[in-house]
């Protein structure tokens, strides 16, 4: 490859705002045969939304005060949607003596003396916390799309918090123009199947692994490349650094957080996956140069 080329390649790509980490990242990029892409801020905005609470065996008021104090402490975008959705009706919160964040399970909390439980269905299971009829609604909720977390104080289940993220503007356009191009898509979340093929089909993606737990992210991508697959794994929280590392190419969204730019390769400043449609066509374009 000579220097020239892959420097007007790369500089050629940061006016699309596309930024490699350095040359060589230009050149593995036109390799690539897998994508795959995390869901939450990567396909979706990232910026979910309180949508459904359903409160059983308490008072609503009293409940969400005890799940919005338990995850005013997280980081994660599904708190933060929780907690804001929970303050605009205009619900004092509490501040927590204990926090726990659960890495792709939820949150503990002990609010007001109270133990707090806040997560997926394995969370539950896993302090024996019986949800009763609760898997219905919850079903209903994921296949609109939308994540719903369970509720327990004390050891009981009190009820169900949905939110629902939307999907950025271009990511369905983005996806064809990467299958069109001979590029298999997959997508990857933590979050449940149900939930993640929604969000699939509405996008077209075919392939989706879903309830993956944060560390296992890159062993997705190791398997991937076991096959012989060149893998690039676009993504933009904490849980997806790993993976961006081990990928042949790591691209990071620009929005997302410092430790999955620092991981990867590739940084999209437009966090709009028509990017990766661009770079690869630019790394294409400049390897034909050089052969
Ligand atoms: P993603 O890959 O979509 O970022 P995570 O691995 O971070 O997903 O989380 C997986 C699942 O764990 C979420 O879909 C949610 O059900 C649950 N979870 C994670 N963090 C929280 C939280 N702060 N409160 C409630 N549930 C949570
Ligand atoms: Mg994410």
């Amino acid at each position: 490859a000579t220097p020239t080329s892959i420097m007007a390649g790369s500089g050629r790509s940061a006016e699309f705002g596309i930024l490699f980490k350095g040359g060589e990242h230009l050149e593995s990029m036109h390799r690539v045969e897998t994508v795959i892409l995390d869901k939450t801020g990567t396909v979706t905005k990232g910026k979910p939304e309180l949508t459904d609470v359903r409160i059983e065996g308490m008072e609503e008021a009293a409940a969400l005060m005890l799940i919005g104090s338990a995850e005013k402490q997280s980081e994660h975008p599904l708190a933060e949607a929780i907690v804001a959705g929970i303050a605009a009706r205009g619900i004092t919160l509490a501040s927590a003596a204990h926090f726990e964040a659960i890495p792709g399970y939820g949150v503990r909390a002990i609010v007001e003396g109270k133990e707090v439980l806040v997560g997926t269905r394995k969370l539950m299971l896993r302090e024996n916390i019986d949800f009763g009829q609760a898997d219905k609604t919850m079903e209903r909720y994921e296949s609109e799309g939308k994540t719903a977390m369970l509720a327990a104080v004390d050891s009981a289940f009190i009820g169900i918090v949905a939110v629902a993220d939307t999907i950025k503007e271009t990511s369905k356009d983005a996806v064809a123009a990467l299958q069109k191009m001979g590029i298999e898509v997959i997508m990857i979340t933590g979050d449940n199947k149900r939930t993640a093929s929604a969000i699939a089909d509405k996008v077209g993606i075919k392939h989706v692994l879903a309830e993956v737990l944060p560390e296992g992210k890159a062993d997705e991508v190791k398997r991937l490349q076991a096959q012989g697959k060149k893998v690039a794994m676009v993504g933009d929280g904490i849980n997806d650094a790993p993976a961006l590392a081990t990928a042949d190419v790591g691209i990071a969204i620009g929005t997302g957080t410092d430790i999955a730019m620092e991981a990867a390769d590739v940084t999209l400043m437009r966090g709009d996956l028509t990017s990766i449609v661009s770079a690869i066509m630019m790394s294409r374009k400049t390897m034909a140069n050089i052969k």
